[in-house]
């Protein structure tokens, strides 16, 4: 059973997969907004580029279908294909992503690109009548009969999971069920048989081809988001990650936290062990954090020793608790066995009220320079508030655990 497993996963993703990993390529569920939105983004393309080629193709081919059939018919079928047309060029049309649902966004897209043939095809069944037909105007009739065959075949160019592929293929099927029963009379039962047989082939065929892609994806998008050294999010997939949290702090009125660690007097370390030592340090920083933040919560590594942790509704007056949490866990220790610390600038966006997320960062910036100059090894928060970090020390002792400051500068940038 399990070789069974391993040989399928291995087919689909060229390694074997976990469970978990499975389940993410069975239903869209689960998976991070960052991996929706890029999948969101990819589908978009796509359907944007056939559907350009379909704006211009179908209403053309309406040249082949009036030399074809005679009048009415002709007619009828020219006026669909200017409409499939003017849908197909609607789809294409540029336009941008949703802020704030892409995924739902590229589904719906994605549906109205299999609908639109789909309908097309019922709508030509009704009004082609197969009785006393030319041979030509029969080889144009077998020629719609694979329309829909053609639309599931057309899935799998997009990483899709097999319930996303199952469930877009029903309209299809169901469009091809009326057209058959409709049909009924003249349709020969091998026929209708070797329809449904081949729809059900590129179903499973999509299907394969969307998880294998959906992988594909997946692994492609973790490795562009994840630093190889410390196994959080980069630096650009951090910065991305927060300009939505922000877009949806400021929609939803949730408060988000973000706060800037730069570990103090790092490239002492470096100097006196060497790099590697020097990374190894960064690893432990790493994890150690890491093990202080809530599953929603994202660290980022923003550059050599600087971390940025993501905290969505995290309002400011529980930032505290987490500097509590850190001082008692610590970011590790030091080659000589010193306890490792940082400077942290932390802000909030409903106290600290910037225009957007680069502000958010330039204050958390600044309020671990604040940090670096009151001594290191401390946290300034919202209100300026600064709490110290140094894991032996007291709050409660007269050097002050929450001592307000003067506002660090607030630089303005010119309009
Ligand atoms: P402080 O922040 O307390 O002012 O002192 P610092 O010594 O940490 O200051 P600085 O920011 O100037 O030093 C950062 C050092 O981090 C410099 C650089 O060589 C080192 N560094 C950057 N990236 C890496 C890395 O990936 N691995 C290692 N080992 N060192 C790195
Ligand atoms: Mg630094
Ligand atoms: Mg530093």
């Amino acid at each position: 059973m399990e070789t069974l497993w391993k040989r399928f996963t291995h087919h689909i993703a060229t390694r074997i997969l976990t469970p978990e990993q499975f389940r993410r390529l069975l239903a869209p569920f689960g998976r991070s907004q960052y991996m929706r939105r890029y999948a969101a983004s990819l589908i978009v393309a796509r359907i944007q580029l056939i559907s350009a080629f379909f704006a211009v193709v179908v209403p053309l081919w309406s040249i082949v279908d009036l030399l074809t059939f005679d009048s009415p018919i002709a007619w009828q079928l020219t006026a669909l294909r200017c409409m499939s047309g003017l849908v197909f060029a609607l789809l294409a049309w540029p336009r941008p992503l949703s802020g704030n649902n892409p995924y739902t966004q590229a589904i719906v897209m994605l549906l109205a690109m299999i609908t639109v043939p789909s309908v097309f095809h019922l709508l030509s069944v009704i009004f082609l009548d197969p009785t006393d037909a030319t041979e030509m105007q029969e080889v144009m009739m077998q020629f719609y009969v694979f329309i829909p065959i053609v639309v599931l075949g057309g899935l799998s160019i997009f990483p899709l999971t097999a319930l996303e592929v199952v469930l877009l293929s029903l309209p299809v099927l169901a469009t091809t069920l009326i057209g058959i029963y409709v049909d009924a009379e003249t349709l020969p039962t091998k026929d209708i048989v070797l329809i449904l047989w081949c729809m059900t082939m590129m179903t499973g065929i999509a299907v394969f081809s969307g998880m294998s892609q959906s992988h594909y994806m997946e692994g492609m998008v973790h490795r562009a988001m994840t630093d190889p050294l410390t196994g959080v999010a980069t630096r650009r997939s951090g910065a991305e990650a927060l300009k939505l949290l922000f877009h949806m702090s400021e929609i939803s009125m949730h408060p988000l936290s973000v706060a800037f660690f730069d570990i103090d007097h790092f490239k002492h370390i470096n100097d006196t062990y060497g790099h590697d030592v020097g990374d190894q340090v960064l690893q432990q920083a790493a994890r150690r954090l890491r093990s202080l933040f809530r599953n929603s919560d994202t660290l980022v590594r923003w550059g050599g020793e600087e971390f940025l942790a993501l905290l969505p509704n995290m309002p400011a007056h529980q930032l505290a608790v987490l500097i509590y949490r850190l001082k008692a866990g610590g970011l590790g220790k030091q080659p000589d066995g010193s306890p490792l610390t940082a400077s942290i600038g932390i802000v909030e966006t409903q106290t600290d009220r910037v225009s957007d997320w680069h502000a958010l960062v330039e204050l958390a910036d600044r309020r671990m320079y604040v940090a670096k100059e009151q001594g290191r090894a401390r946290a300034v928060l919202p209100g300026n508030i600064v709490l110290r970090l140094d894991p032996l020390d007291d709050y409660k002792n007269e050097t002050g655990a929450v001592q307000p400051l003067e506002d660090p500068p607030v630089e303005t940038t010119p309009t």
